[in-house]
């Protein structure tokens, strides 16, 4: 079978092994418990699931515009001025197929065969295939545990080319929930911009951030560099709605046309009955965000608790998001275990436990646990994998 050489850009999946030592597992009969989920373990409110009903039951079931019903996008743009003060109009807004969807629409609309992509590791395992589809290059910018896994301007600068184009930060990330204050992120946009390097930030745990730290945006300097700033962000996470696929993105007018006329020939819209339901998670209570942000915070002071315990590991506090990626140090050294990838495999066989090994997010000396689980679970796998890492 012929396959189109750009698809062999895309390496396959760094878990795809383990899903099927997983499969086999349960196959066999034995239960596996999941760290590996990247996904909110609350359903979606049940105010936003009743405007979907809403809208079966009116029969909103047409095609709608294709960036998104003119209500909605105003939503988006509400979202910006009420969460950031940012002066955002409906036309540089989009809503697509998740933040997915944003990031694939911006990256084939901006980036020219060559161009560099300055990408901070660890990353976001769909960066780089995102990147290559794209024709770009991506220019990997090393961070380390001791830093929280941030980088500075002073970091970028010793990794750009005359090639570097763009910039994606991703704050809070995953896999590490590592996020940039304000100044920090500032920092870095100011640097990027004084070198005309475009910056895509993708902000989809903006609202998974754990107090004393707050919030850091960079569509505060969309406002200032329209031409030179897009912001991605979506429901999945913060509203528990992965499955419903909704993205959202601020851009500039322009790039909001070109992302429209891609998608128009790919996806077109993204379901009209899940633009309704957007329209009510973002226009109505946000009291289960709140709930969630709680719950989360508690849990990854819990789960600390426990990794604090395993040999020769470190693990940053991350500020957001629902993960953490403990760095496992020389745990490794002088054992049988090669690597992060046949540490999730080991950990796996001995107890049952799912974590997914940092080789996928760049970092091979460190793996990522996902805490959207409740917290016997979660506690309870975490001493397991300490007594593993013990009889390394
Ligand atoms: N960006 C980051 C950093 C993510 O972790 C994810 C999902 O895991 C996404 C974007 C895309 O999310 P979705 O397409 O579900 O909105």
């Amino acid at each position: 079978m012929r396959i189109a050489t750009r698809l062999s850009q895309i390496k396959p999946s760094p878990t795809l092994g383990l899903n099927a030592q997983i499969q086999e597992m349960k196959a066999e009969g034995r239960s596996v418990v999941s760290l590996a989920v990247g996904e909110p373990d609350f359903p979606t409110p049940a105010h936003v699931c009743q405007a979907a009903k809403a809208a079966v039951d009116e029969g909103f079931t047409g095609y709608t515009a294709v960036p998104g019903m003119p209500s909605l996008r105003q939503a988006v743009a509400g979202y910006y001025q009420t969460q950031y003060q940012v002066q955002a109009q409906a036309d540089n807004t989009i809503v697509s197929n998740g933040g997915k969807q944003v990031l694939y629409n911006l990256l084939q609309a901006l980036v020219e065969p060559g161009d560099e992509v300055l990408l901070p590791v660890p990353y976001w395992v769909s960066y780089p295939p995102l990147v290559a589809l794209a024709g770009g290059i991506v220019q990997e910018v090393p961070s380390t545990a001791a830093d929280d896994f941030l980088v500075t301007a002073d970091q970028l600068e010793a990794c750009r080319t005359p090639q570097s184009r763009f910039l994606i930060l991703n704050t809070p990330s995953n896999p590490t929930g590592s996020h940039y204050s304000q100044q920090q992120l500032d920092a870095l946009i100011e640097w990027a911009l004084s070198h005309d390097i475009f910056v895509i930030c993708d902000e989809i745990y903006d609202q998974l951030i754990y107090p004393p730290a707050g919030p850091a945006t960079a569509s505060r300097w969309w406002q200032q560099a329209p031409d030179k700033i897009a912001v991605v962000n979506g429901l999945s996470k913060s509203f528990a709605m992965t499955g419903w696929r909704i993205g959202f993105g601020l851009a500039h007018a322009d790039l909001i046309k070109a992302m429209t006329k891609l998608q128009g020939q790919s996806t077109s819209n993204i379901c009209s009955i899940a633009q309704r339901a957007a329209e009510a998670a973002l226009t109505g209570t946000w009291d289960q965000v709140r709930t969630m942000r709680d719950s989360f915070a508690k849990r990854r002071d819990l789960a600390l608790e426990y990794i604090a315990a395993w040999p020769g590991t470190t693990c940053p506090r991350p500020a957001g998001a629902f993960y953490l990626f403990p760095h496992l140090g020389d745990c490794l050294e002088g054992s049988a275990i090669p690597d992060s990838a046949a540490l999730a495999s080991h950990i796996l066989e001995q107890t049952g436990i799912a974590v997914v090994p940092g080789s996928a997010f760049g970092d091979d000396a460190c793996l990522r646990l996902s805490y959207a689980v409740d917290e016997t679970t979660l506690t309870d796998a975490l001493e397991r994998i300490g007594k593993v890492l013990q009889q390394l």
